[in-house]
């Protein structure tokens, strides 16, 4: 993040959550032997309406991700002022995928190769991470472990995507220092067929200080810094 906050702003609940986690993370990272400025926070605002962004930016917040391409899209077309680089992080279907490259700058969500098929472009590229699925419930999102090469090496075949390395989110029932280091070995497998792919997106609101331990490069939080989620349905 390059722009400073504005001092006038810092006393909102919302600045000092962002504040905490700032401090955390960086925090976290040297704790980890890590440099803070090599990680890039993604303050997932899921749910909250288009004037938390502002918000959030007005703070200095450059990386914001959602995870449903509705409210994504509305959002950034309500937002375009602000430069922001939109992540989508959630399940997408492949009839829309055309529409989020429009928006979006990182998908994190690359999960099958019709996703990937979907994405193709002879536009400019953006920036991909092949998701990994942790758990066993395809229901959760994610390529299953046995697949990943595969999807890797079609994200390489196919114009218009850069892979970025590989995203995951924790299982519930597993340790997130586990799982984790299970991510970190999907990213070596990654980077042998893809050396470039050194990213990991990994790392929320609970688990951030161990995904930080285990290589995470791009931290995806909410609530953190939002605060509870409205309950929008
Ligand atoms: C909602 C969401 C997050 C942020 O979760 P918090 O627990 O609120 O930090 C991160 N990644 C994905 C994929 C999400 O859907």
């Amino acid at each position: 993040m390059t722009t400073s906050t504005s001092p006038t702003s810092s006393s909102s609940p919302l600045a000092e959550r962002l504040a905490a986690v700032r401090g955390g993370i960086a925090d976290a990272a040297r704790a980890a032997g890590r440099a803070p400025e090599e990680l890039t926070t993604i303050v997932v605002t899921k749910f909250h309406p288009a004037s938390l962004v502002r918000e959030l930016a007005a703070l200095g917040v450059e990386d914001v991700g959602e995870n449903r391409h509705q409210e994504a899209q509305e959002k950034a077309a309500e937002l375009a002022d602000l430069n922001l680089r939109w992540h989508f992080v959630g399940q997408l279907q492949s009839k829309k995928a055309r529409q989020v490259r429009r928006y979006a700058r990182v998908i994190h969500s690359l999960d099958r190769s019709s996703l990937v098929d979907a994405l193709a472009s002879d536009e400019a590229e953006i920036d991909a991470f092949v998701q990994l699925n942790l758990t066993d419930d395809p229901a959760r999102g994610g390529v299953a472990d046995r697949d990943l090469e595969p999807l890797v090496e079609r994200v390489l075949e196919t114009p218009g995507l850069r892979l970025l390395g590989v995203m995951a989110v924790a299982p519930l029932d597993e340790e997130p220092a586990r799982a984790f280091e299970r991510v970190r070995r999907a990213s070596e497998r990654v980077q042998r067929i893809a050396p470039g792919a050194s990213a990991i997106s990994a790392g929320m609101s609970q688990d951030y200080r161990e995904a930080i331990a285990a290589g995470a490069t791009h931290l995806r939080i909410g609530t953190a810094i939002t605060g509870n989620r409205p309950t929008l349905r």
